[in-house]
């Protein structure tokens, strides 16, 4: 049986066979269709193979990919939970979106960080915040819970 390119069907002779890992599985292609998928994942290779409806081992291809596919759906299943545990009945006050309550975080002051720069200039410490962050357009909104760290760095 002659070899053909999986993605655009070319017949190819021996010498023009270009070998690709998509997935778990060796495809063969053309010297055109190389460069295009070559720079892609190993997981975008096996999508656009098993697209293709030329794959070989188009079995084990799909085996990969649902595996693949299954922690992907997962992963984002785990952040819809995350998200759901982390919403608030405050509104952003720039979008009136939902706010996400991530915390308490703890932050460093110091010269490493630039992000209270007024704190960082009077002390160097902790402090433990809460942090808010709107759904809809990142907005970050910083709480402190506990104002006696606060005050404890100011004094110092
Ligand atoms: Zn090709
Ligand atoms: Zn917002």
């Amino acid at each position: 049986m002659e070899d053909r390119c999986i993605f655009c069907g070319t017949t190819l002779g021996r010498l023009q066979k270009r070998k690709l890992h998509c997935g778990n599985t060796e495809q063969i292609l053309c010297k055109n269709c190389y460069p295009k998928y070559e720079p892609l994942s190993a997981v975008e290779r096996a999508e656009a193979a098993l697209k293709s409806g030329r794959a070989a081992d188009a079995a084990e291809l799909r085996k990969y990919l649902e595996n693949v596919w299954d922690a992907r759906k997962k992963k984002e299943e785990e952040k819809e939970v995350n998200n759901k545990k982390r919403t608030t009945d405050i509104e952003c006050l720039r979008c009136k979106g939902k706010m996400l309550e991530y915390g308490p975080v703890t932050f460093k002051l110091g010269e490493e960080t630039y992000f209270f720069s007024d704190l960082n200039r009077l002390a160097s410490g902790s402090l433990t915040m809460n942090i808010m962050r709107c759904e809809k357009c990142g907005k970050l909104e910083f709480y402190a819970p506990d104002s006696t760290e606060l005050d404890k760095l100011m004094d110092e």
